[in-house]
């Protein structure tokens, strides 16, 4: 079977893979990029996810960079059935149609630029109509429930211990008369998480995706975490001041609403004013006490005494605008906690800009800050940041917490692994920052000895077949990665010539090669391949070499390489003879 790396890959955003047997294909998940503009580009590059051709999406998970681009996908044709666990499907109700929203303010914003500097009218990637027609497509299942979907293709879902609703999915393929089976690991959840079960265990599979989000890192312990959270808020109770907490809309509001409630339900705390100001986490709440089903046991059992675990005496749900700007005239200490997550979009950014110069007030980072956004250069320091183009001075106290992450750390990966029990294990280290995921690759590489790779962006590999044997890595799978300024393929034979079979590319049978031993067989073509083909693969390798003997020339190491000079000098003379003999 074929698989082609379309997202969530050397980078913790726009997770998708897409999975080709025969005919029948598919997508395990289908996020948004986001993080910056060159990233979120690809974003509207979505012909490789072949919409029309797609017979279902498996999604793992409500989150945006996992669920993001299914509108985007139903908007260009995609009819078949999106499967998730019902707990999924309805917090995309809610996601997707906010995320609809956002693009389509993000559309609005541009057009007000735009027109002021003469440029063309902006679209939005998708609107909230759209998404909301997008929903139709949904299908849920139950945890633990084997689920047949096409001839020779089975999946289940288990509890993946992340957010509400996620999971780990494990696929049962056939392959050559045989039952291949693969794990997608989805986001995993860290054990003793709040109101989330802990991830289920896996122990039978040949080819595991694997997340690495904190794969370099240790979280400290939950309960220290909460003890820390709690001494914030008494000494910004005692000074009179308010604690901003950034925070996802989907589970981590909900743990701090947990986390807070228990604290007053044990009297820690006095009962202060909690702002969730966010409509999309308010709805998120909603949707979780509908859901109390996904519960563990801790919050199972609060519900069982007759309390409700979401909610708190104080707590206070803004929904409008100007409930949202009410809240900085009450001068009562409290906590506030708003959207979004990472500080770059959403009301926090209002109570930021409110906050972050008071030497008194307390901001509490507590989940994952992606590279390039605003919660990032809070939490790496920044003297001032900017917001709404005015530079505010960060002199609140920062601190970041990372017990609350909804994120196993390294060893929670590590552990998580180890019951994997197949020695001729393959697992792609995906989702996660390059350096992240290629650390955490080599550490369960020297560990389990598994075989372990960290894919590219729009890198294809061939998964249990015969031609997989023996042949290096490399020279099966020409990786197909392409830079983003290298855009897409403009006509059809292009697209088709970058989904060619890597075995009808570079194997010419035996007889005809009469190679030697260790000779390389990939630069044999078929007679019958495409010219466009080789045209466009010509074109990317030498644009690829291109850009890496430029990096290498400015670094002054070329010249020290005699090798390489050797080989491109051959190369030349090469093309030479060829352009003759075609003259
Ligand atoms: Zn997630
Ligand atoms: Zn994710």
């Amino acid at each position: 079977m074929r698989v082609e790396f379309l997202g969530g890959v050397r980078t913790v955003t726009g997770s998708a893979t897409l999975l080709e047997k025969g005919s029948l294909k598919w997508l395990v998940d289908c996020g948004m990029f986001q993080g910056g503009e060159e990233l979120e580009k690809r974003n509207w590059k979505i012909q490789p996810y072949q919409a029309q051709n797609l017979a279902f999406i498996l999604l793992t998970h409500a989150h945006i960079d996992h669920s993001g681009l299914i509108p985007r996908l139903v908007k260009e044709g995609f009819r078949g059935k999106i499967i998730c666990t019902k707990a999924t499907l309805d917090l995309c109700e809610v996601m997707l149609q906010d995320s609809g929203r956002i693009q389509e303010m993000e559309a609005e914003w541009q057009n007000r630029k735009g027109k002021r500097a003469g440029r063309g009218e902006a679209i939005p990637l998708y609107t909230a109509k759209d998404a909301e027609k997008s929903l139709r497509c949904f299908e849920p299942v139950s945890y633990d429930e084997i689920v047949p979907l096409a001839e020779g293709l089975k999946v289940r879902f288990r509890d993946a211990g992340h957010i509400l609703g996620s999971a780990i999915i494990e696929i049962w393929v056939e392959e050559e008369g045989q039952e291949r089976k693969l794990i997608f690991s989805g986001d995993l959840g860290n054990s003793h998480q709040p109101i989330v079960r802990d991830p289920s265990i896996v122990e039978e599979g040949e080819v595991l995706w694997l997340e690495s989000t904190y794969g370099n890192r240790l979280h400290k312990s939950k309960e220290e975490t909460v003890q820390e959270l709690l001494k914030i808020v008494q000494e910004a109770i005692a000074h009179q001041a308010k604690v901003v907490i950034p925070a996802f809309a989907v589970e981590r509001t909900q743990d701090i609403i947990y986390t807070l409630g228990q604290f007053i339900r044990r009297g820690a705390l006095p009962p202060i004013p909690v702002y969730i100001d966010s409509p999309l986490a308010i709805s998120a709440t909603e949707i979780f006490k509908k859901n109390s089903d996904c519960f563990d046991r801790e919050t199972q059992e609060i519900l069982a005494g007759g309390e409700n675990p979401l909610d708190i005496p104080g707590i206070m749900f803004t929904r409008t605008t100007e409930e949202s700007k009410a809240i900085n005239e009450d001068s009562r200490p409290g906590v506030i906690v708003s959207a979004s997550g990472m500080c770059d979009a959403g009301r926090i950014k209002h109570h930021l800009k409110h906050h972050l110069w008071r030497e008194a007030s307390h901001i509490v980072i507590i989940g994952y800050q992606a590279e390039g956004t605003v919660g990032r250069r809070i939490v790496d320091g920044a003297k001032t940041v900017r917001l709404f183009g005015e530079e505010i001075a960060v002199k609140a106290h920062i601190h970041t917490l990372g017990g609350f992450s909804a994120h196993a750390d390294q060893k929670g990966l590590l552990d998580w692994v180890s019951h994997l029990r197949n020695p001729r294990l393959e697992i792609f280290v995906n989702h996660g920052e390059e350096k992240i995921s290629v650390e955490l690759s080599q550490l369960i590489r020297e560990r389990f000895h598994f075989k372990t790779s960290v894919p590219e962006w729009r890198e294809k590999r061939i998964l249990f077949s015969e031609v997989e044997k023996g042949i290096p890595e490399r020279e099966v799978y020409p990786s197909t990665p392409r830079s983003e300024d290298q855009g897409l393929p403009s006509t059809r034979a292009e697209a088709e010539g970058l989904r060619v079979d890597p075995e009808q590319r570079f194997f010419t049978p035996p007889s005809k090669a009469g190679l030697g031993a260790g000779e390389r067989v990939e630069e044999e073509l078929l007679p019958e391949e495409p010219l466009s083909v080789l045209l466009n693969r010509l074109d990317r390798t030498y644009k690829r070499l291109h850009r890496k003997l430029k990096r290498e020339k400015k670094k002054g190491e070329v010249v020290s390489h005699p090798g390489w000079w050797r080989q491109l000098a051959e190369a030349q003379q090469k093309l030479e003879a060829l352009e003759k003999e075609m003259e």
